[in-house]
């Protein structure tokens, strides 16, 4: 499962916001080192085309894409180096797909701050630093072990050749992101600075209607993407029906959830898009990789669907819409027959055709 996982300096509203994702209680109190156990929450994706199949269908029930986030315990400065939570903790991002970086922005003087004073830019800066040393750490264990793979020619020298660029780049303080350094042959290491990062400001209702702030935040992260949100509100969110939630955030002079946004730009971030199918039964989305092929997207309902493959029936979302059902859509020719090297669009609505 593609998952992104949650970091950030204790205190700035991470458990809050994980509550609010995964409308559990996990536990939320007012001091440093409260989140110790990795938990995933899954959020569904906003999706307004599934209610209208789910209508052109009359399918029964609506099942979204998922976004999983994983909730992993506060860096503290140091952490790479064993303070506060250290290491272990830092090896549960290692599996994670994106990385979604806490940032308070809220003031409340009920609430420590690790350093004393709310500064988003200084606590960014902590992180990073923190990634940056947690790299580096990961690659001087591995260098030598790589050196000696090299010897006995059990490795190609690209992955030592990676590793040791990889290492001379942190060691000037950048994130492998920002970076040339090509770091395929070193996946395996899993290293943090390397993914995909997405800024989430957990901030006050000033700072959510006070546009000019949110541009100054989003161009600290750029090209980075930002998501602003009140964890508070978030978690008070989940608790209301659709109608007083729309009401809340309309008062807060936003259009959409924080939760909503942040499952957007993940997906986003990760490079994904969805298909649809639709039937009777339910209306569905399903997750799949930009380019991918029929085939390969087949596969994601089910992997007989991928071996069987023979070909799909495609109708794009808009085609459908316009013409109001399958059967139009097949009528006026809008229905195609692809094989297996078409390549799925995002709102491809779908139907395989396979062996079994
Ligand atoms: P974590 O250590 O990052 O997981 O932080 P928590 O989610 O436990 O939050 C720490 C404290 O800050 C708790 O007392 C929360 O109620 C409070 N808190 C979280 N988000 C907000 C917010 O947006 N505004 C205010 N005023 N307090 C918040």
């Amino acid at each position: 499962a593609l998952t992104i996982g949650i970091v950030g300096l204790p205190n700035v509203g991470k458990s809050t916001l994980f509550n609010a994702l995964t409308k559990n209680q996990v536990l939320a109190a007012n001091y440093p080192f409260a989140t110790i156990e990795p938990n995933v929450g899954v959020v569904n994706l906003p999706d307004p085309r599934l209610n209208v199949l789910a209508e052109i269908f009359s399918s029964e029930r609506i099942l979204p894409a998922t976004v999983s986030f994983v909730d992993i315990a506060g860096i503290v400065r140091g952490a790479s180096e064993g303070e506060g939570l250290g290491n272990q903790f830092l090896a549960n991002i290692r599996e994670a797909d994106a990385i979604a970086q806490v940032v308070r922005g809220f003031e409340d003087s009920d609430v420590v701050h690790v350093d004393g004073a709310v500064n988003p830019a200084s606590d960014m800066e902590t992180i990073n630093t923190e990634l940056v040393l947690a790299d580096l750490q990961t690659l001087e264990r591995a260098i030598p072990r790589y050196e000696k793979e090299v010897r006995g020619k059990k490795i190609d020298t690209a992955v030592l050749d990676a590793a040791l660029a990889a290492k001379e780049a942190l060691d000037t303080g950048a994130p492998l992101s920002a970076t040339k350094v090509d770091i395929s042959p070193i996946k395996e290491l899993g290293l943090l600075t390397a993914k995909p990062f997405i800024y989430v400001f957990n901030v006050d209702e000033a700072v959510l209607t006070d546009a000019g702030r949110k541009a100054e935040l989003a161009a600290l992260v750029a090209p980075a993407q930002a998501v602003f949100l009140d964890a508070k509100i978030e978690s008070e969110l989940i608790d209301l029906d659709p109608d007083d939630a729309a009401e809340l955030l309309a008062s807060t002079g936003q259009d959409e959830s924080g939760l909503n946004q942040l499952a957007r730009i993940g997906f986003e971030t990760l490079g994904l898009q969805t298909y649809l199918t639709a039937g009777p039964k339910e209306a569905r989305a399903w997750t799949i990789g930009k380019g991918w092929k029929a085939p390969q997207a087949a596969g994601v309902i089910h992997t007989d669907f991928e071996k069987g493959f023979i070909k799909a029936e495609i109708v794009s979302f808009d085609d459908l819409v316009a013409t109001g059902s399958i059967a139009e859509a097949r009528a006026k020719g809008k229905a195609r027959i692809e094989g297996k090297d078409y390549v799925m669009q995002d709102g491809d609505v779908v139907e395989f055709r396979f062996n079994v």
